[in-house]
């Protein structure tokens, strides 16, 4: 029987072998392995690409996040206890950064259409507490819009970006990364643009934000031994950054291919059965992740796996069912846990999976019942 994996990262990465192992032998023999050239190359290619004005390159998505809501802590615009609205269907990584930075995450219900914010009920969520939005571009769908913008600027709030899925989507022409005020990206290995190991960054048009990223990032220092915060240690190694520098090369072509898969299932895929993703209006999906949903999800998956395609579940347990938010465990949020009961993600990556392979699996689909 032919399988079809999920995602096989060694497989991902074979095509940028040749040239990955050439760079690490240079910063091997270059000797100078955190910060430097190569870190400030990928800032700026990374900036260029989305057309910020700044990009800061931290350790991981999580302390992206961290750091641009601390950096706003530090600057004044937030403070203990404020509000951030968040969508109720992310990863948990997401509401981590706000809890861990003092403030009151917000949650606020999902379209079941598009899995992101339902941009309607933000307002009545809005009080004198809160400061931003914080809107995460979930599986690769940018989740932004001339009415978030609205609604932000009539409230003076700012809009943060969880960018960890949605690198190189696009609404009406704008890159996310530069749709509001900052914005995290994650390169762990499994995103759209993956390193090989744990990578992030920050990206801004305001300067001072940048640099209060960038000092707290580095013991809350930008002058050695100079320290204005309490900062923590969070940097991108020269090694990440210069790999990312060459697969950003290929981002586009790369999102293409998966943007290909995805219209294959989307016109394969005719089960019934099976709920397909949507794209939205005027947004440019990446399809980081390629998510249907199933009412009876564990014999559908159990299905698949009889015929051999991998598949995954992003995110099986909604945040205010997890434990470490017992306290949230009261919320009423059924879009959130209808999302986390039914859906399914289908082999999306371009190197795991041929337009033939998206045709046989949705065929196999098909014969669900
Ligand atoms: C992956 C991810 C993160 C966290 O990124 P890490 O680099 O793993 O810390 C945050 N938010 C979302 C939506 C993610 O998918």
């Amino acid at each position: 029987m032919k399988k079809y994996p999920f995602l096989d990262l060694g497989i991902v990465n074979r095509r940028y072998a040749d040239e990955l192992k050439r760079i690490c032998c240079r910063i091997i023999d270059g000797g100078y392995y955190v910060g430097g050239n190569d870190v400030k190359q990928f800032e700026s290619d990374l900036a260029e690409y989305t057309g910020s004005r700044h990009c800061v390159g931290v350790g991981n998505g999580l302390d992206a996040l961290r750091l641009i809501l601390r950096a706003y802590k530090e600057l004044g615009v937030m403070k203990d206890h404020d509000e951030i609205i968040v969508p109720s269907n992310t990863y948990i990584a997401t509401v981590l950064a706000i809890t861990d930075n003092n403030l009151t995450p917000v949650l606020v219900e999902p379209d079941i259409k598009t899995y992101n914010l339902d941009e309607s009920l933000i307002e009545s969520r809005i009080t004198s507490k809160t400061k931003a939005i914080l809107t995460v571009h979930l599986y690769g769908l940018p989740s932004y819009s001339e009415t978030m913008r609205c609604i932000a600027r009539d409230h003076g709030l700012k809009i943060i970006e969880d960018n960890a899925q949605g690198i190189g989507g696009s609404v009406d022409g704008i890159r996310t990364g530069n749709m509001g005020d900052a914005a995290a990206f994650s390169f762990y290995p499994t995103k759209n643009l993956g390193a090989l190991g744990d990578a992030g960054a920050v990206t801004t048009n305001d300067p001072e934000l940048a640099d209060a990223v960038r000092a707290l990032g580095n013991y809350g220092s930008l002058r050695q031994y100079d320290n204005i915060y309490q900062g923590l240690n969070s940097r991108l190694d020269p090694i990440q950054a210069a790999m990312l520098s060459y697969k950003l090369k290929f981002i586009d072509e790369e999102n293409e291919a998966r943007r290909l898969l995805a219209s294959v299932y989307n016109r394969e895929i005719t089960n019934p059965e099976v709920i397909l993703p949507s794209e939205g209006k005027g947004a440019q999906h990446t399809y980081h992740q390629y998510v249907v949903r199933v009412a009876d999800r564990q014999r559908f998956r159990e299905y698949l796996d009889a015929n051999g395609v991998g598949t995954a579940i992003h995110y099986p347990t909604a945040i205010h069912h997890q434990k470490c938010y017992s306290y949230m465990k009261g919320l009423s949020l059924p879009v959130a846990e209808r999302i986390a009961a039914e859906v399914v993600s289908l082999p999306i990556s371009p190197a795991c999976t041929s337009v033939e392979d998206a045709a046989s699996i949705a065929d196999i689909i098909n014969k669900f019942s």
